[in-house]
């Protein structure tokens, strides 16, 4: 009888400890990453606004949209207008090991008639030594996720930018090297176009923005 208490708390334990599991699981986190900040501006948006300031208010609002439900967690890299290193963003995901890392942007170039928005997944350049490596290959496993959630943002975007998404890209960009998990650079409007620069800096606009990037978050999982 003993031993068969002994099996019934045992099987109890194994349960508790799985449903434990499964709430912990079940909250999802995500990093969301305001490109530049401090000394480093990013690109100009007007004399006395810059990209840094855009990102910012963009990931405030994106941190409370998600957080509305309490289902997923949101850490910044930056909440305020401070340097932060490529370096210590990235040591931010690693120590944290989110479900997902999204780096905000605004882009410029290409002349004025340039416009829309660019989404970039982690690039597998053929003759790099550190596709070798182990973070390489974990990575890899983190690519189709990273494109679906492309996808999405897309899709969610083009009610803000209608036919202007430039395509979903490859690309070895710094922030997003050796990252094991899904992750992406959001290339939000055009600073060098007129009127992206207009509907950038709209507040309105900027909420939409977080609203169309927490649809597409909240789908993916
Ligand atoms: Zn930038």
């Amino acid at each position: 009888m003993l031993r068969n208490i002994k099996i019934l708390l045992a099987v109890i334990t194994i349960i508790l400890m799985a449903l434990d599991a499964a709430a912990a699981g079940g909250r999802q986190l995500v990093i969301i990453d305001p490109a530049h900040g401090g000394d480093d501006a990013g690109v100009k948006i007007t004399d006395k606004l810059g990209e840094k300031e855009i990102t910012l208010a963009i990931a405030l609002a994106l941190q409370k949209e998600l957080g509305k439900d309490g289902k997923i967690e949101v850490i910044l890299t930056r909440d305020s207008d401070s340097n932060v290193s490529i370096e210590e963003r990235k040591k931010k995901v690693e120590k944290a090991k989110p479900d997902m890392f999204l780096s905000l942007h605004i882009n410029a170039g290409f002349g004025k008639s340039v416009s829309g928005f660019e989404i970039y997944y982690p690039g597998f350049m053929e003759n790099r030594e550190r596709k070798k490596s182990a973070a390489k290959n974990l990575q890899a496993r983190y690519l189709n996720e990273s494109v679906k959630l492309a996808k999405l943002i897309e899709k969610n975007l083009n009610t803000i930018f209608p036919r202007q998404s430039r395509g979903l890209r490859e690309a070895d960009t710094p922030i997003l090297e050796e990252l094991t998990v899904p992750a992406l650079v959001v290339e939000l409007a055009f600073a060098t176009n007129p009127e992206d620069r207009k509907k950038i800096q709209s507040p309105k606009i900027q909420a939409e923005i977080a609203r169309a990037l927490a649809k597409s978050i909240k789908s993916f999982f």
